[in-house]
């Protein structure tokens, strides 16, 4: 059984993205499947096993019914403006609709030079595809929205940064690859009519509610904004750190998308940034919800000319809608916060007691993901492996438990479901930074692969307490602390 393709992508018109094929390589080498995603999308993970499953993730033959080609896009870059990207070293391979109807984008990452590649080789080291298959699956498995990985290939052939390395290949798979930085590529163009044809592509495909709207466009942003404020919320409650928000790697679905130099907080600090090239700190952890509202914006400078046709009259719906973020995100993210704390019910004060309790992590340098998987072992007076990852603070964390336990008596239900609404929200594992460095350099200088399947596998449950993971749950050694990620393109 092969792959049944349904490429609405590709029908839309001819300066929406490029045609053509990847670019073989020489000595393809499956390194992993994900086999419940393959399930999941109806493919059969025996045949993508195979040798013409292999033929056609690694790209060395077009499969029947597929039509190959790189997104246009644009996207602001830090703050500026550049009218041209472009899927550079990715090729969207066709579409797959599932059981239930869902409709799935497959992509292949580092397939080679398209028209969109300027200076690059169109390839992918393999390191940052570990990187994304590994972060993008444990994402996946803690509950965020983002990208899948179905495969992550050896391609046998060298790439070279600032030296050779082994190069790789990730299969990508999306509810949909349309980007903010899609819609301002023919913004910049002054291209209507692709606007408003990618507009109606992007409600038929992602938010079909929105097309019964009085003002559709409209529509589409408040769902964009409602599905953003959203996945943000769901980053800064598992300490996620995406590193590189421009409006190219923000996506309308609402997934994650683009594992660059993202990284998760060991301890916690608002004004984190793992990111070498993020000088400023503009991607900063506690920066994240302001610069998804400003990407929003840019998304709807670009939908102007279909929310009214008087500039003014679209311009101040726009700005309604756009003001409504801060609200829309303290909402999602006071929602997940309190059943981080255990609370079912909403009351004054709480936002003020998850605040506080983070302000007591960053004076006492707290591991982020341990303060809250431990603190359901303070729930009553077992205190000390909480009280253990904070240096100093002890008595003002004994004085925020009190609280705490005062503010649990407003609950109904019992210490047993307290616990184990804590467990489901506070994940025992994350992927840690310097786990990844060490699965990946196991794999680039040993080719030992074993450390990588290990911690996939170990961060498929990332809520479930298990002895024998311990070693992928403890925060770094001082001497095992990473303190900045690169993208690697
Ligand atoms: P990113 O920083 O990964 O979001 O990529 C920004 C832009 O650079 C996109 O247009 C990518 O397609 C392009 N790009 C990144 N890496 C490469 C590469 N190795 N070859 C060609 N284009 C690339
Ligand atoms: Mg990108």
């Amino acid at each position: 059984m092969s792959v049944i393709f349904d490429n609405t992508y590709a029908r839309l018109p001819e300066r929406f993205y490029a045609r053509l094929a990847p670019t073989p390589v020489s000595a393809p080498e499956q390194l992993r499947l994900n086999t419940d995603l393959a399930a999941a999308l109806g493919l059969d993970p025996h045949w993508l096993s195979s040798a013409e499953g292999l033929v056609m993730l690694s790209g060395n033959r077009v499969p029947a019914g597929a039509a190959p080609l790189a997104m246009a896009y644009a996207g602001h870059q830090f703050g500026n403006f550049v009218p041209q990207l472009g899927d550079g070293r990715a090729l969207l391979l066709g579409e797959v609709v599932d059981a239930q109807g869902q409709r799935w984008d497959l992509q292949l990452k580092g397939s080679g030079r398209t028209p969109f590649s300027r200076m690059g080789d169109g390839r992918s080291a393999l390191g940052p595809a570990l990187r994304e298959y590994v972060v993008s699956e444990a994402m996946h498995a803690l509950g965020v929205p983002t990208t899948r990985a179905l495969a992550v290939l050896r391609t046998g052939e060298a790439v070279f940064r600032e030296t050779a390395l082994p190069g790789g290949l990730l299969v990508r798979v999306a509810r949909g690859h349309l980007r903010v930085g899609s819609f301002e590529y023919f913004a910049a163009r002054h291209d209507r009519a692709a606007i408003e044809t990618l507009t109606n592509y992007a409600i038929e495909r992602l938010y079909p509610d929105a097309a019964q709207a009085s003002v559709p466009a409209l529509a589409l942003l408040a769902a964009v904004q409602e599905a953003q404020a959203r996945l943000i919320a769901r980053w800064m409650q598992v300490g996620f750190i995406h590193g590189v928000m421009n409006t190219d790697n923000m996506a309308l679905s609402g997934e994650t998308i683009d594992y660059g130099p993202c990284a998760f907080m060991d301890h916690y600090h608002p004004a984190t940034v793992y990111s070498s090239i993020d000088l400023q700190g503009r991607y900063a952890y506690a920066n994240q919800p302001h610069i998804a509202q400003w990407n929003l914006a840019r998304l709807a400078e670009t939908l102007l000319g279909l929310i009214a046709d008087d500039q003014n009259e679209a311009v101040a719906l726009a700005k309604a809608l756009l003001e409504r973020f801060p609200r829309i995100f303290e909402d999602h993210w006071l929602a997940g916060m309190r059943a981080k704390l255990g609370l079912e019910t909403a009351h004054p004060g709480d936002a003020d007691l998850v605040r506080d309790y983070l302000q007591l992590m960053q004076a006492g340098q707290a591991d982020f993901t341990l303060s809250f998987r431990r603190l359901s072992t303070a729930l009553h007076d077992d205190e000390p492996a909480l009280l253990a990852l904070f240096s100093g603070q002890q008595a003002e964390v004994q004085a925020w438990l009190a609280r705490w336990r005062q503010r649990l008596t407003l609950e109904a239900s019992t210490s047993e479901d307290i616990r184990t609404l804590m467990d489901q929200h506070n994940p025992a594992r994350i992927p840690r930074n310097h786990q990844l460095e060490a699965v990946i350099e196991a794999a680039v200088d040993r080719e030992d692969y074993d450390p990588f399947h290990h911690l996939v596998d170990a961060l498929a449950r990332p809520y479930r307490s298990d002895a024998s993971l311990a070693e992928y749950d403890r925060p770094p050694r001082p001497d095992e602390v990473v303190r900045a990620t690169f993208c690697g393109t």
